[in-house]
């Protein structure tokens, strides 16, 4: 008889067809036609009916299950009100199956925290660019992102009748990223993706001191984490505060996984250990290769604007 299958991998599972789930029902709030849309800091800061019911359905569904696992989610709600709709039981069969790293065989419910962003991108879901938007789903163990699930409700969405909508990417440090093509940025040119919502004369200073080839500029940060691994950019630069631990825990465990690299501007790595400050203050630098390039020509006058 086969071992039952160690924590991390039933967690990856559950997490992976949670994350399904909530794709319909960001896909089915937009259907409907009424976002509910509160603005929490600002016109910039926006939360819909899509945030609150996934971010009620991933909690309580993985709480549920693994009732001993911190879950920490971007939106301020209580889990009283959850219906037994929202709840999602089922697990990808396919990551049961794949053997959990021997360094993470051990792990118990209480040592792991899952930082959930349930719908990234929202300030783009209002305006209709549906593709920018992601489900993010990460794990994290010892402080480290080791897991994460990245769903794409609208991937495909204007490929047209026949082609399969939304996908979802999943990783974990020591097996590997599925669920897409890794690909890396054409040699030699530096195209940069960063902010489209959130620009300041910061992230604008910084990204001119790189003297990219081009600059694409979209929503999310799980969206500027698939256009790495596709190869579609090769860094994503974000000299500003912002970003919050959900937004960088599962694209973090998923491009590390395929051997790229995300920190702070300085060059610090993120911290998810369930203690840390939610905003990450000092930026976001990420590349599938060459990181180092990249790194080394941040301006020192940018790294100064940007306190940890
Ligand atoms: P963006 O690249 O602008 O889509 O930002 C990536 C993530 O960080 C999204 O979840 C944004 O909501 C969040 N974010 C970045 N900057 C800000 C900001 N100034 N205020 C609120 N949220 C922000
Ligand atoms: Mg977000
Ligand atoms: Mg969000």
């Amino acid at each position: 008889r086969m071992a039952s299958p160690a924590l991390l991998m039933r967690v990856v599972a559950s997490a992976y067809s949670a994350a399904e789930k909530a794709a319909t029902i960001v896909r089915n709030v937009m259907a409907a036609g009424d976002l509910g849309i509160v603005e929490k800091t600002g016109a910039n800061d926006l939360q819909t009916k899509a945030d609150r019911l996934v971010q009620m359905s991933i909690c309580a569904s993985l709480a549920r299950k693994f009732p001993k696992v911190t879950i920490i989610g971007e939106e301020e709600l209580s889990t009283d009100e959850v219906t037994e709709e929202l709840i999602e039981d089922g697990h990808c069969e396919e990551i049961l199956k794949k053997t959990c790293p021997a360094q993470y065989t051990g792990i118990k419910e209480e040592e792991l925290v899952i930082w959930v962003d349930p719908l990234d991108g929202t300030k783009e879901y209002t305006e209709g660019l549906l593709d920018h938007v992601t489900v993010l789903i990460g794990i994290a163990y010892g402080g480290k992102a080791i897991a994460g699930v990245i769903n794409q409700p609208y991937y495909n969405y204007e490929a047209g009748a026949g082609a399969v909508l939304g996908r979802t990417i999943w990783g974990v440090l020591g097996i590997g990223a599925f669920g897409f093509q890794l690909t890396e940025a054409p040699a030699g040119k530096h195209i940069v993706v960063t902010t489209r919502s959130h620009s300041s004369a910061l992230v604008n200073d910084c990204i001119s001191a790189l003297n990219p080839d081009s600059v694409i500029r979209v929503g999310g940060a799980g969206n500027k984490i698939i256009q790495l691994i596709e190869g579609k950019a090769s860094a994503y630069v974000f000299a500003s505060p912002g970003c919050k631990k959900w937004d960088t825990c599962a694209p973090e465990a998923i491009l590390h996984a395929v051997g790229g690299k995300i920190t702070d501007i300085h060059g610090n790595p993120f911290q998810y250990n369930k203690e840390v400050k939610h905003m990450n203050s000092a930026g976001v630098l990420a590349a599938l290769r060459n990181y180092d390039y990249y790194a080394s020509r941040i301006p020192d006058s940018v790294k100064q604007s940007l306190v940890p």
